[in-house]
């Protein structure tokens, strides 16, 4: 293509000049292959093997190492944990800053996916053609920003006393919950379809990488500064090979001319160009790095919008990632970057596809002499159902955020509002008021969603136990449930087994705690309550024995050293009974609320005496919870 071409679209776009590709047009088959690409290849299959073996390790033995993956550092900067993720991103920075982005081009599996698809795509005859956007090229780096340095803004400025700049550090190296911050399959297998192939097919060989990887945005700012470059001799011909060549979209060859060296940050030194380089001009060295040489306009990249496009299409992508970030609590982070430029791709071209006379796509003409053709209403109908899921995903998010709002406004403490079956005399005014709202809106989100969303059917269930429907809410947590993992599956099947304590359903409670239990061993207040239900049950000694595993496990756990308490003094062992008051009182927040909740957790049990003494330490802290023993349920 010569410089200032004119485009089918009729618009003039301005290039660079490739011999490669001059007329007459030196063959792709007359450049020789790279021997570089098997090595790569090799090394991008023994990581997917290391990847699946460290899983089988996990799966046999329950313990291993954290996942090696750069998105753990978040929780390194955010509560201080250690994590193998964190180190490897340190390291993979480190080096990156000295050689270059290797890391990207030779150790990541996205990379690997990626260029399957390209390799794919070329085996049916399609060479994915690169979609050049000026200010698309900017996520990566905003999402990094957003990704790793935001939190800690946040945590610091939020809270200045307790939010130090360098958390404190605790070694998370080895871990049993190695999928806890990981989708599900049935989320991850679209993720990497999303982000592998379908960026690859609309946007480029590195499709992912150039326009949503956060990662990829930091690499990119290492690489500049890196003095490990492809460098050329004075052997270089220009004879265009190495552009051609290179899936990184990188104009190797006016680089080269101009600086010497490849400045582009996109070259994930896969080394292809130095192989297939017919004079053996090019060669990996150090020297300079990219931020030291002044640029040049000589070697502008041609983009494929115009300016008022470009600026269409940011809007666009902010618009598609807010609509589908986090719907139906299925859609991860990078997904939802990798979903928002292919929305965005989609709707350039279809706007171009309705206003243009000529537009072509891979080898397809989609409008030819002012005629929509078949393959174009093929990409049209596509267009339209993406871009239709995504203002749906849309309206859903919508519902959700403020369903979500309403939840974080409410006031009474959880584990007072579930000391009793119904809560209701305890909420305030504004708490109602949110209660209306968010069951509103999140009814509306399911009434019209796609999927089931189970955090916000867990948080319908909370909205619906407040309300004074305590059966509505188990209902609903028992259909959240099977549809979450970890932590999050715990907690609901012990909020539910802990209203059915309420309910006075003490066997299935049981059951559903022993459940939250598997889920998650550490869940001490699942443990309190599954003590409660074997007490009602009549089975006093397991009671006991679940309890004592409680306090075992955390000696400072107040409503545990209390039920021993209780339960030591309604069996007569007053020393024993003496000795885990004691204990409890240590730790007890001098909190009317809080006394407030252990006596009704008390008083269920029919541990009375030891509960009457939390109600009066209450009302010793603040005489209006006497009228609480009128009017508030006990
Ligand atoms: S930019 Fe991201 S997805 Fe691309 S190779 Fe680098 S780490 Fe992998
Ligand atoms: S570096 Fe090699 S492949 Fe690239 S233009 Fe020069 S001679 Fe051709
Ligand atoms: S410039 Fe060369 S080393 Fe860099 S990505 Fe392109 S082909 Fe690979």
């Amino acid at each position: 293509m010569k410089s200032g071409c004119v485009s089918r679209e009729g618009k003039k776009q301005r290039s660079i000049e490739l011999p490669v590709f001059q007329n007459p047009p030196v063959q792709e088959s007359g450049i020789r292959k790279s021997r570089t690409t098997r090595w790569r290849v090799a090394a991008l299959i023994i990581l997917n093997l290391l990847m699946i073996a460290h899983i089988i390790q996990w799966r046999i033995m329950g313990n291993t190492i954290s996942p090696i993956e750069p998105s753990e550092t978040m929780s390194t900067l955010q509560q201080g944990a250690i994590n193998a993720g964190f180190i490897f991103f340190a390291l993979a920075i480190l080096a990156t800053l000295i050689f270059g982005r290797f890391v990207c081009g030779w150790g990541c599996h996205i990379v690997a996916l990626q260029d399957f698809c390209a390799w794919m795509l070329k085996k049916v005859g399609l060479t994915p053609k690169a979609f050049r956007s000026r200010l698309l090229v900017y996520v990566p780096l905003i999402g990094a920003l957003y990704m790793f340095v935001w939190p800690t803004v946040y945590r610091v400025f939020s809270s200045p006393e307790q939010g130090a700049l360098v958390p404190k550090f605790t070694n998370h190296l080895v871990t049993s919950t190695f999928w806890e911050t990981f989708p599900s399959v049935s989320v991850a297998v679209p993720f990497l379809f999303v982000c592998g192939f379908m960026t690859v097919y609309f946007l480029g060989s590195k499709g992912f990488c150039t326009y949503a990887c956060p990662y990829g945005g930091f690499f990119s700012i290492a690489d500049k500064l890196s003095p490990g470059k492809i460098r050329v001799t004075d052997a270089c011909n220009q004879c265009g090979h190495c552009t051609a060549t290179c899936t990184s979209n990188v104009l190797v060859h006016a680089e080269v001319k101009q600086y010497g060296m490849v400045i582009d940050p996109d070259c994930m030194k896969c080394m292809d160009c130095i192989s297939v380089c017919p004079n053996d001009a090019l060669y990996f060295g150090f020297g300079k790095p990219a931020v030291a040489i002044p640029k040049s306009n000589a070697t502008k990249k041609s983009y494929s919008l115009t300016w008022p496009e470009e600026i269409i299409g940011a809007v666009v992508f902010l618009g598609s990632f807010l609509a589908v970030r986090g719907v139906y609590e299925l859609v991860p982070f990078l997904m939802a970057l990798g979903c928002a430029t292919i929305t965005t791709f989609l709707t350039l071209k279809t706007w171009r596809l309705l206003r243009a006379k000529e537009l072509s796509f891979y080898r397809f003409d989609l409008k030819s002499s002012g005629r929509i053709r078949k393959a174009g209403w093929g990409f049209l109908s596509f267009a339209v159902v993406w871009i239709g899921l995504n203002a749906h995903s849309g309206w859903v998010r919508y519902h959700e955020y403020e369903g979500d709002s309403a939840f974080q406004k409410i006031h009474i403490p959880d584990e007072l509002a579930l000391a009793q079956s119904n809560p209701s005399p305890w909420l305030s005014q504004i708490d109602r008021e949110n209660i209306i709202d968010g069951k509103k809106h999140f009814q509306a989100a399911s009434n019209v969603g796609l999927f089931v969303n189970s955090e916000a059917l867990s948080k319908l269930a909370w909205f619906e136990y407040l309300s004074g429907d305590a059966e509505q809410s188990v209902r609903l947590l028992g259909q959240a449930a099977p549809h979450q993992q970890g932590q999050a599956k715990a907690l609901s099947l012990y909020y539910r087994g802990t209203i059915l304590n309420r309910l006075g359903r003490y066997e299935q409670a049981r059951t559903s705690l022993d459940q939250a239990l598997a889920e998650r061993a550490d869940l001490i207040l699942a443990r309190e309550e599954k003590g409660e239900s074997l007490w009602q049950l009549g089975r006093k000694g397991e009671a006991i024995s679940v309890w004592s595993d409680a306090v075992q496990r955390n000696a400072r756990i107040v409503l545990a050293n209390n039920q021993l308490a209780g339960a030591a003094a309604l069996l007569g062992r007053s020393e024993e009974a003496i000795a885990y008051e004691k204990q409890a009182d240590q730790f007890t927040p001098d909190d009317p609320f809080y006394h407030w909740m252990i006596g009704l957790r008390l008083q269920n049990l029919g541990m009375n005496e030891l509960a009457e003494k939390h109600f009066q330490r209450a009302i010793q802290l603040d005489p209006g919870f006497q009228a609480r023993r009128k009017v508030g349920p006990q």
